[in-house]
């Protein structure tokens, strides 16, 4: 028996140092202490056919061994727990000093951008915005603005109508003069701008059936022409440099008068000439003029009272559109460029 011990505590003892993981650990565990298989139990079991006195000495000895073969598993358990632990810990290290992952950060549109700087310069100048509805009436649209019916400046603008009611899509942001004039809650004082979506007929590369215009109307008493000069010359400045010389032309619009039109020295060349300018030096940007007398008659007519007497009133409209002003700002020569979405495109603007 003692010779049987010895060796089973040698073959254990060697096995052990050869099980690798926590599946061979339990074989070894069967084989040795298995109640029914077990080598040890085999032996437990034989010490009933010994004398008294060696099963005494034998017991001692194969309790020994048990104790043995049980300490050396389960020390062998936990450091195989403890090293899949340390495995996991190794792989699974964070380096804290990684920086983070940036998600990528949207932008302005050009269109978005050149919008909010007009209307900064001008809130600066103590303008209010006012958004009027992209979908009008006649009313607002054209006969207000001293286009009844039958005018041939229609002809240029006449565009968009709805079968029913009567309503149009607003072919200029003009409209919001009318809407503000007969909404004002300080008459006849009036400093706004409306910025918004315009819809004409116009389909080429520096024309969309869809863009955005700033429309602006001052009204008070002794407005004149030095003071829309003034203020468009301080406008232009502010967008586009003082370095920038502006030429007002006389024009015609049915509800200004006199009209102008607003040149700005062409941006790209310096009044050298090039293609952007098509060699005159200068950029057609914007149209103005003092108010028309027949839009405050139309506006009190309405209101049914005399709010803006044109023998006490005066003021002056001007309007832009928004793709022009980010077009010569950043010397772009296709309108259709702004809304076909290409971040190829887009990417290219501080936003
Ligand atoms: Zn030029």
């Amino acid at each position: 028996m003692k010779d049987q011990v010895r060796a089973l505590r040698e073959d254990f003892d060697r096995e052990l140092k050869a099980a690798g993981d926590a599946s061979a650990l339990q074989a070894l565990r069967d084989r040795y202490l298995g109640r029914k298989a077990g080598a040890i139990t085999a032996l437990m079991k034989a010490l009933g056919a010994l004398g008294p006195a060696e099963r005494r000495v034998a017991g001692q000895e194969l309790n020994e061994l048990k104790t043995h073969v049980e300490s050396g598993l389960d020390a062998a358990r936990d450091r195989a727990a403890s090293d899949s632990t340390a495995q996991r810990l190794a792989r699974e290290r964070l380096d804290i000093t990684l920086p983070g992952r940036r998600p990528p950060h949207g932008r302005r549109h050009p269109l978005t951008a050149a919008r909010e700087d007009l209307e900064d310069i001008f809130l600066a100048m103590g303008y209010e915005i006012f958004d009027g509805p992209e979908v009008e009436d006649d009313y607002h649209c054209f006969e207000a603005l001293n286009m009844p019916a039958d005018h041939p400046a229609r002809d240029m603008q006449d565009t968009f109508y709805l079968a029913e009611g009567g309503l149009l899509l607003r072919t200029h942001t003009s409209t919001g003069q009318i809407r503000y004039m007969l909404s004002n809650p300080h008459p006849p004082d009036v400093r706004i701008i409306c910025p918004g979506k315009v819809y004409r007929r116009d389909d080429d590369i520096t024309h969309s059936p869809m863009f955005q215009q700033i429309e602006g109307l001052v009204v008070g008493k002794g407005i004149t022409l030095g003071d829309l000069k003034g203020t468009i010359e301080a406008f232009l400045h502010a967008l586009f440099g003082a370095q920038f010389p502006v030429r007002f032309r006389p024009s015609y619009f049915p509800y200004t008068e006199p009209s102008v039109e607003v040149d700005l020295g062409c941006v790209v060349c310096g009044g050298k000439g090039c293609r952007v300018c098509k060699q005159t030096g200068w950029l057609e940007i914007m149209g103005s003029g003092m108010v028309h007398p027949a839009v405050f008659e139309a506006v009190n007519a309405r209101l049914g009272r005399v709010v803006y007497d044109p023998e006490e009133v005066t003021g002056f409209a001007f309007g832009l559109g928004i793709e022009r002003v980010a077009m010569v700002r950043h010397g772009i020569d296709n309108i259709r460029l702004f809304y076909e979405n290409d971040l190829r495109f887009l990417e290219q603007f501080p936003g």
